[in-house]
């Protein structure tokens, strides 16, 4: 299987670093190099900066309808090579080959529904107080060139959501993408340049990732900065930004709560519990991580979610039939040990898993606790990975409290069949988004981001165009 070295691509143009730099790409379910990835200096930055200038200066220019077709067609080119970028995609990430299939067909969604909503980036006319001759409108522009970082769990996913409510609303956009994952980003661009994007309109470097975004955020040519990782790196990046008073969008860190009611389905719930949990090896910003189980149910629901667990084939996400690959990098096993360490040594029961599987590649079990005490760190901290924390609960009060305890409030689950309950959880459990007797269902035209510490902004629906857009007031008096 085939893995291609990564350039960065600076004014229409692939290429290497000027001074030749490059890192190592490794495939986490073997460990070994399979390619490399240019590693972008200061004069590569100063480059790609020019061209996101000019390129915004070009793209704004362009009405909203023809930029749509061009978006349209970079999304027919990832349908047409979904196959061959997924290939690329597991080798990077590890996940199973279905799901990166379906993480680049989920791209050409993405980028359809915004090309269409930016041709309703509308304005408005507000009637003047006194004099009829005024004509007072409020318009909406483009913000500028932005500056996205993204990380290495969806290497495309991550991207596609920001570039495409960049283009849609006019703005060209520079993309440090993950050094860890770099083809897939590169497919998606290539995507994109292959369906006319003009030169300068999306630039794509990685390096240092410090180095980059601290160059970056106060550089004069940027206007809007969007990131995507945890929530400390987050906080800084915000923090530099609001020194040059610049638009900010963050999408940070969650600590999922799973809300089990006494009436709620238990098969549903851990089929689609489960699934969410295991899905991409539980490296997900949205997965289910504190499972708060009603006591009546908690034996019933342990078991069931241990046996779902123990089902999952784990191996290569090229092999058949895999169903979880390995986790992306080394540092993920370190983190998985030492939660179930903490979790084991605070007196939670190890019901399934907390073992590394093999010594090659980043293989770490289908990890299920139950009775996890509050205090132990998988019920602080985000796991970001394949682990499951369940804990019982006897009051709804008390199961919303824990939910909203933590200072993430990304996303959050129920199951339940009482309509009650269900408004009860819609009103108080503060995350940005809640799923209730189902699964997660992201999709472009819904609101997608956290509260609280997990950052703000959004990346979906008509709040994600905004995100990108200026609206200033004109008033006209005819003289
Ligand atoms: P990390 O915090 O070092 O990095 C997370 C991402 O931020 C990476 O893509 C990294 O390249 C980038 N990054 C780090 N420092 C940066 C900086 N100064 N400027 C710009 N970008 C920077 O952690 P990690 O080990 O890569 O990932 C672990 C944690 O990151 C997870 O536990 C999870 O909390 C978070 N994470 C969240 C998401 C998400 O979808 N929200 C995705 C990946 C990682």
């Amino acid at each position: 299987m085939t893995y291609p070295s990564t350039q960065l691509f600076i004014a229409g143009e692939w290429q290497d670093a000027a001074d030749g730099r490059s890192l190592a790409v490794f495939n986490p379910a073997t460990g070994k190099e399979i390619g490399r990835v240019a590693h972008a200096g200061v004069p590569d930055l100063d480059r790609a900066l020019a061209a996101a200038q000019k390129g915004f200066e070009v793209w704004r220019d362009i009405p909203a309808a023809e930029r749509a077709k061009t978006m349209r067609r970079a999304a027919a080119l990832m349908r047409e090579r979904a196959g061959e970028i997924a290939a690329v995609l597991t080798q990077e990430n590890g996940k199973p080959l279905p799901e990166a299939k379906g993480e680049a067909m989920a791209a050409a969604d993405i980028i359809e529904w915004f090309a269409d909503e930016g041709m309703r980036v509308y304005g408005r006319i507000v009637p003047s107080r006194g004099n009829l001759a005024v004509r007072q409108l409020v318009v909406k522009d483009p913000v500028g060139p932005v500056a996205a970082f993204t990380p290495w769990n969806f290497p495309i996913n991550q991207v596609v959501r920001k570039l495409s409510a960049a283009l849609a609303t006019g703005c060209s956009m520079l993309i440090k993408a993950p050094e860890e994952t770099p083809a897939g980003p590169a497919a998606l661009i290539r995507a994109f340049a292959d369906a006319g994007l003009p030169s300068g309109v999306v630039g794509l470097v990685y390096g240092n990732p410090a180095e980059i975004s601290s160059y970056l955020i106060p550089h004069p040519v940027i206007r809007k900065v969007t990131f995507t990782g945890s929530t400390p790196v987050g906080k800084q990046l915000a923090a530099l930004a609001g020194q040059h008073m610049k638009r900010v969008t963050m999408e940070l860190g969650g600590h999922a709560p799973v809300i089990v009611c006494e009436d709620a389905d238990i098969q549903l719930a851990v089929k689609a519990a489960g699934a969410a949990k295991f899905r991409n090896a539980g490296q997900v910003c949205i997965s289910p991580t504190r499972f708060l189980v009603h006591s009546s149910v908690q034996k019933e629901f342990g078991e069931a979610l241990t046996a779902y667990a123990r089902g999952l084939k784990v191996g290569d996400g090229l092999a058949e039939g895999t169903q979880m690959g390995p986790l992306a990098n080394p540092r993920r096993v370190t983190a998985m040990a030492e939660f179930t360490q903490d979790a084991v040594q605070q007196g939670a029961t190890l019901a399934l898993g907390g073992e590394r599987i093999g010594d090659s590649g980043n293989f770490w079990q289908p990890t299920v606790l139950t009775d996890v005490p509050l205090s132990a760190k998988v019920f602080n901290d985000e796991p970001f990975g394949p682990m499951a924390a369940v804990r019982p609960f006897d009051k709804l009060e008390d199961a919303i409290a824990e939910a909203n305890r933590l200072p993430f409030g990304l996303a959050g689950y129920a199951f339940t069949r009482s309509l009650k309950n269900a408004h009860v959880l819609t009103q108080r459990v503060e995350v940005g988004m809640l799923w209730i007797n189902q699964p997660a269902t992201p999709s472009a035209e819904l609101p997608f981001g956290g509260i609280k510490d997990s950052g703000y902004g959004s990346e979906g629906g008509p709040e994600a165009l905004e995100a990108y857009l200026n609206t200033r007031a004109v008033s006209i008096t005819n003289v």
